[in-house]
């Protein structure tokens, strides 16, 4: 029987618990340990030295870049900065680890007690984040080839010695949305503070998601599985889910889970066992001899705290506050750091940032989307669609012309000003040139005045639309109301 055949009835009896696992690469220009460059794509096996290719007797050196980019990555996680942690080693064999074990942090990690906040469709939720610790990366085995006669695999020791955080959460996720939620959430505020790019096909993003079921109500956890080294959201999601059903099928026919890992095979959409914890690493941790312990200072992590961003949830609060946004609005624009300074420069030069932000979240994205262009590299400069809301407040241009003039500006690059004069489209105010045109307007429509004159004075919207139309959208619609009703008196 397969596992999604499982009856919905049975399947809500149960409760899922998930904690994640989570790798970011640190986007700094070198590797942790040695000065190797960390460059994606190069040649197999250029960027190597004797540090990162484990040769005997060399000695690692640790990167500061790393190290402040992790402490960075810990505060915007919430968490407490140990001012004294110590590298470990952890020991296994594997053809691409030339060391014989990575350099880990265990009993001491960098950074403990942290939190991060998710949305959910039922709402907020906290979720624990246990640890944050350095390591570094292990090189790559490449296979190759598909006939048995010709199989063979590579190793390129470009990766090995790339910086790496890993982020353990609390077992706090009760369903796969959940795990979804929280890992855009890491991925955003990683990204948002320059920690890494966070690219999960360049492999700077991984994660074990840990899975166990347990009875509603049950005062204890399950036993958990660890499925490995996801490389998207979207198979995450799949996986946890897939990995629901699949325990909760066992325990509703008395078996036993196996505390194991599998790995997730997104072809065929199932779980594959690994290892078992019978036949699991002892991985022999000990203190790192080469390294000594890494003791972070008030000083130093005051230095990195005053060049930490501000974070998008505190950016969205204000953005609630400042700019009496609406929580949504202020939510979509504090997505990518990009965004909410586009806004933020349009919203001080337009004084409105309410209407600018229907401007930016609205037709300005529309175009981006349209041109596939991000709004780091939009024509329009947040400057000049602040102009346009402010010129549009000021009554010198109607929203109608200025929907016209925004494609306009993002051909051209142009201040709307501009556009305005070459065009010939400012927005007639003038009484003397609005009071012509709606003296052949009442000429033209002797009948409807008629009605009017005798009662009918919902009429008057027909004239000012008629009157609007004669200008060609350019006439000021308050203006062209008073204009007409002191002539129709
Ligand atoms: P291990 O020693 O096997 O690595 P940890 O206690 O360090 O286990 O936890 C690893 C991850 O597994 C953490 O993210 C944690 O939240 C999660 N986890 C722990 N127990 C459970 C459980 N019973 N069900 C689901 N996840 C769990
Ligand atoms: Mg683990
Ligand atoms: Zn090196």
């Amino acid at each position: 029987m397969s596992a999604s055949a499982l009856a919905e009835s049975i399947l809500t009896k149960y409760e899922p618990v998930i904690g994640l696992e989570v790798h970011v690469q640190l986007g700094t220009k070198t590797k942790i340990f040695c000065s190797c460059p960390v460059e994606f794509g190069a040649p197999p096996n250029t960027n190597v030295c004797p540090v990162c290719l484990g040769l005997p007797g060399a000695l690692p050196v640790i990167s500061r870049q790393a190290v402040e980019l992790a402490i960075s990555a810990s505060l915007a996680l919430h968490c407490q900065i140990n001012p004294f942690s110590r590298f470990a080693r952890k020991n296994y064999f594997y053809p691409d680890l030339p060391k014989g074990y990575q350099i880990s942090q265990y009993d001491q990690p960098l950074a403990e007690h942290g939190y991060l906040d998710i949305v959910t469709e039922s709402g907020k939720k906290r979720i624990g984040v246990t640890r944050v610790h350095m390591e570094d990366d292990a090189g790559k085995s490449i296979h190759d080839g598909f006939k048995d006669s010709d199989k063979y695999t590579y190793v390129d020791l470009n990766r090995s010695g790339t910086p790496l955080i890993e982020i353990v959460s609390e077992p706090d996720m009760r369903s796969a949305d959940e795990a979804y939620a929280y890992l855009t959430e890491i991925k955003q505020v990683i990204q948002y503070i320059g920690v890494s790019d966070c690219d999960m096909e360049k492999g700077q993003l991984r994660c074990d998601a840990n899975v166990s079921v347990r009875l509603k109500g049950a005062p204890e956890f399950g036993t958990k599985v660890e499925v490995k080294n996801v490389n998207s959201f979207r198979f995450v999601k799949q996986a946890i889910e897939y990995e629901i059903e699949r325990q909760v099928e066992i325990v509703e026919r008395g078996g036993t889970i196996d505390q194991e890992s599998r790995l997730y095979d997104a072809a065929s959409g199932v779980t594959v066992g690994m290892r078992s914890k019978e036949h699991a690493h002892d991985y022999r941790y000990f203190p790192e001899p080469d390294l000594v312990p890494l003791r972070v200072s008030d000083h130093w992590l005051g230095e990195v705290k005053t060049r930490l961003p501000e974070l998008p949830a505190d950016r969205r609060d204000r953005f609630v506050n400042q700019y009496g946004l609406r929580e949504y609005d202020a939510q979509v624009l504090s997505l990518t750091r990009a965004t909410g300074d586009y806004f933020e420069i349009a919203a001080k030069a337009s004084g409105d940032g309410r209407t600018t932000s229907n401007w930016v979240v609205g037709d300005l994205v529309g175009l981006l989307n349209a041109a596939g262009k991000g709004i780091e590299n939009s024509p329009i400069s947040a400057a000049h669609l602040g102009d346009l809301v402010a010129l549009i407040n000021k009554g010198e241009l109607s929203g109608k012309l200025a929907k016209e003039i925004l494609p306009k500006m993002f051909e051209t690059g142009d201040a709307p000003s501009a556009i305005m004069d070459r065009e010939g489209l400012k927005q007639i105010s003038d009484t003397g040139a609005l009071e012509k045109i709606a003296d052949d307007v009442i000429d033209a429509n002797p009948k409807q005045v008629e009605q009017y004159k005798g009662g009918k004075t919902a009429l008057l919207g027909f004239l000012v639309g008629q009157v609007m139309k004669a200008s060609r959208g350019q006439a000021n619609p308050a203006a062209v109301n008073e204009v007409l009703k002191k002539k129709l008196s």
